[in-house]
């Protein structure tokens, strides 16, 4: 992949091709100012089409809710043109605001300003469970 146009940034590539908008909005890169580039179906060769986002600035993006996303991605810190770390993102021990309650009698679904826990309880199963009710989150992420 061609990175040449990034001196200093983050990109984000082997994005599981249509889920680079849902990334970017769960990264909540609307709210940046400097370029955010999104590539979509590039051709890949372990999985035929990609997704790829490059962000030109060294900023600090929640690479946790990544791997519950979409585990498959590589993210790839550039420097002076360069990368210097190259690393796959693994499944969070705690989603925070990330994923909603489904449990009506759920005690957050009663109190507005109560964030949105979820705990990692089975790691081969990516299986989460709400703090509060011990509910099951939604699936993850169909690829
Ligand atoms: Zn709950």
């Amino acid at each position: 992949m061609v990175i040449d146009s990034i001196t200093d940034g983050i990109v984000i590539d082997h994005i599981t091709s249509g889920m680079s908008m849902t990334l970017y909005n769960y990264l909540h890169l609307d709210k940046l100012t400097c370029s955010v580039a999104i590539i979509k179906n590039a051709p890949s060769s372990k999985a035929g089409k990609k997704d790829i986002i490059k962000i030109d600035r060294p900023i600090d993006i929640d690479i946790d809710v990544l791997g519950y996303l979409d585990p498959g991605v590589s993210v790839n810190i550039i420097e002076n043109g360069e990368i210097v770390k190259k690393f796959k993102p693994d499944l969070p021990e705690r989603l925070v605001d990330v994923i909603k309650c489904r449990n009506p009698r759920c005690i957050s679904q009663d109190e507005q300003e109560l964030v949105h826990i979820f705990k990692l309880t089975d790691r081969e199963n990516h299986v989460y469970r709400c703090i509060y009710c011990e509910s099951k989150g939604k699936a993850h992420f169909k690829r």
